[in-house]
């Protein structure tokens, strides 16, 4: 009664997803044979919904893994397949019964139907890992015969009449010798973790173990005669579900608290700190698309802040980070997306191309910015609180796409030194005088330029902190792309806008100052002004052009050792008593020198740390003003 047959292939659908394949992981196959047998457990619910099969008491797929026999099967109580089914679905490469299925049985509601299918492929991944798959399987079909068929290439295949009395389906896969990790049971039991953690049916993990077949035999006297020990050893190879039927993200945010939030996040990211706030996407319209997206706190700068965002199509995992789908900035996310209708076994450039993943990932960032606009409208002392976790994150967000700084850009704020936070605009309002262009201060680093964040703030002028790597490319984005706000940016030690009083210096006191310090330095071309500062504390100061400053740095960072020169000012505040006694001295040159280049050290030293060999210098020569110092008294 063996019928002999070939499997015909529609090639040109086929090829593409083979070669995708050997390059993808091999692993997918459990996914892919996983979700077959859900597939037909969610046919057979429909079935029974419509009275047309006998509800059952429970539905599983039951994984077992074999060593001793070589074998990994998957199995199922779904619909079962009939011999004509195998011969339509699986020996016709790429016709899928999954779609022949819906159009019959398609839901009356818009409810998606739950089915994973859609390709007719899924089933010959088996072939990537199996010397030889056989399908075992009862169709619920009224008086079916249950039948076997058995293939060892995916090309030729045998099918007969089968002595299986279950309705259902068994998958066994005979292990490839290379591929021999899929009969661990470790291997298993993480693939099934990364892909079917959160599948619609419940999901098995069984093993028997190498010589389980005679101890069965023998258990079963020893049943009748010490039924208590059989108890025990049930129980310690109890079949071990290893999914969630019912994921958070499929549930209405109405029915989920915030303890349900914090636990799927530690346990889908294994992540401890609590995330600081979470977006739960629920759209049926435009598209259907759910999922989790949290906001993670983050570490320390330099231990890795990368995200994961999970994408699933119908509680199936498909990958992780799939940057054509979620916009590169929401990398630092973590969550899980799951978007049922989104084509999922084309290439990555088709999917780049599609309008349609275009639009889910215009639809998320903009719910993102949405969010956060409005944590700030309503709870800003907390978002104030997160805001150095978070901001990043913004910023990168703003820099990558326009449309989500449009959104967003009322939430951006700016800490100052006095701790504040405060928006662009109240900056605005609270520093700048009407007519005046929008400088807003920052330092890039408050120990280090303490002196210069002194003479703004004692001036009653804000200055904000902008000491991390995104800082000098938002500030940039901010100057040259986001134009609305005509905002600039300048560190403190760039110019001393609103320190100095209307006092003019004269012009040949300048040059002569310029001279000195020229000549004591040996600096030919140093720049020299002399200004009457607010404060009378500091004789000199130096400040860099913001603009010369930036390129400087950036030609440093990725110029190949280039080194372009700051343009420096050397800033002499008229009102200080050294500045008074350069102007004036007639001291020989000796006595002038060691004073100008204590100066000019000095103010350096408010913005910079010294070279070993002027620090040296400074040094020395500090000790030596000290012990003038006492020896006048
Ligand atoms: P797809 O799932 O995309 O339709 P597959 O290659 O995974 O493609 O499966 C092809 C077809 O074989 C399915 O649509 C289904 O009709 C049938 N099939 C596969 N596995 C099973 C199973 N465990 N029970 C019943 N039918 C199955
Ligand atoms: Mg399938």
């Amino acid at each position: 009664m063996t019928e002999k047959g070939s499997i015909s292939i529609h090639a040109q659908n086929i090829m593409p997803v083979i070669k995708k394949w050997l390059y993808s992981d091999k692993d997918i196959f459990l996914r892919e044979l996983v979700s077959n047998g859900c597939d037909a457990i969610s046919k057979y619910k429909m079935m029974a919904l419509k009275g047309e099969a006998a509800e059952k008491e429970a539905y599983s797929v039951n994984v077992t893994v074999n060593a001793a026999e070589g074998t990994l099967t998957i199995s199922d109580n779904g619909i079962g397949m009939t011999a004509d089914e195998i011969k339509k679905y699986i020996c016709q490469v790429a016709f899928s019964g999954a779609e022949e299925f819906l159009k019959q049985y398609k839901p009356d509601s818009d409810e998606s139907s739950g089915i994973i299918g859609h390709f007719g492929l899924g089933f010959y991944s088996a072939f990537m890992v199996s010397s030889k798959v056989v399908i075992d399987t009862l169709s619920c079909t009224e008086g079916a015969q249950a039948v076997r068929w058995v293939s060892e290439d995916g090309m030729e295949y045998e099918i007969e009449p089968s002595d299986r009395t279950v309705q259902g389906t068994d998958i066994i896969l005979y292990i490839n010798e290379s591929d021999k990790e899929f009969l661990d049971k470790w291997t298993v039991r993480s693939t099934l973790e990364k892909y079917c953690a959160f599948m619609p049916v419940e999901i098995y993990l069984n093993e028997i173990k190498k010589d389980e077949k005679k101890a069965d035999d023998s258990e079963k006297k020893a049943d009748t005669e010490n039924p208590s020990e059989t108890e025990a050893d049930k129980d310690a190879d109890k079949p071990e579900l290893v999914n969630e039927t019912h994921p958070l993200w499929m549930k209405k945010p109405s029915e989920c608290t915030e303890e349900d939030y914090k636990k799927f996040y530690t346990k889908v990211f294994h992540e401890y700190d609590e995330p600081l706030f979470w977006i739960h996407l629920n759209a049926e319209f435009p598209f259907n698309l759910k999922g989790i997206l949290y906001f993670p706190k983050l570490k320390n700068e330099f231990s890795s802040n990368e995200g994961v965002i999970k994408l699933y199509n119908n509680q199936v995992f498909v990958a992780d980070n799939i940057k054509e789908v979620i916009p590169e900035f929401l990398m630092l996310l973590k969550g899980v997306i799951d978007c049922p209708d989104m084509p999922l076994n084309v290439s990555r450039s088709a999917l780049q191309n599609d309008g349609y993943v275009r639009k889910m990932s215009d639809y998320i960032t903009r719910k993102v910015a949405d969010r956060l606009v409005s944590e700030f409208n309503t709870h800003r002392e907390e978002y104030q609180t997160y805001w150095k976790d978070i901001h990043p994150f913004v910023k990168y967000g703003c820099i990558k796409d326009e449309k989500f700084y449009d959104r967003v850009k009322d939430a951006v704020i700016y800490r100052t030194t006095a701790s504040e936070y405060l928006t662009a605009k109240e900056y605005k309002t609270k520093n700048i005088d009407e007519g005046k262009d929008f400088i807003m201060y920052y330092t890039s680093d408050e120990k280090r330029q303490a002196q210069m964040i002194d003479m703004f703030t004692a001036q009653g002028r804000d200055v904000v902190i902008m000491d991390t790597l995104i800082d000098n490319n938002f500030m940039s984005f901010m100057e040259y792309s986001a134009r609305d706000d005509k905002i600039q940016f300048r560190r403190v030690d760039a110019g001393l806008d609103g320190l100095t009083d209307d006092v003019k210096a004269d012009e040949e006191a300048q040059k002569k100052l310029q001279e000195i310090f020229r000549e004591a330095t040996g600096e030919k071309e140093l720049d020299v002004k002399l200004v009457s500062l607010k404060s009378d504390e500091m004789p000199a100061m130096i400040t860099v052009d913001e603009q010369s400053r930036r390129f400087s740095e950036m030609s440093r960072q990725w110029g190949g050792g280039m080194d372009i020169p700051e343009k420096r000012t050397l800033t002499l505040n008229l009102k200080h008593p050294l500045v008074d006694y350069l102007r004036s001295t007639s001291d020989d040159a000796d006595t002038v020198k060691p004073v100008c280049e204590q100066i000019i050290d000095l103010a350096e030293m408010a913005r910079r740390p010294l070279e070993a060999d002027r620090m040296v210098a400074f040094l020395k020569r500090s000790a030596g003003f000290l012990t003038k110092a006492v020896e006048n008294k």
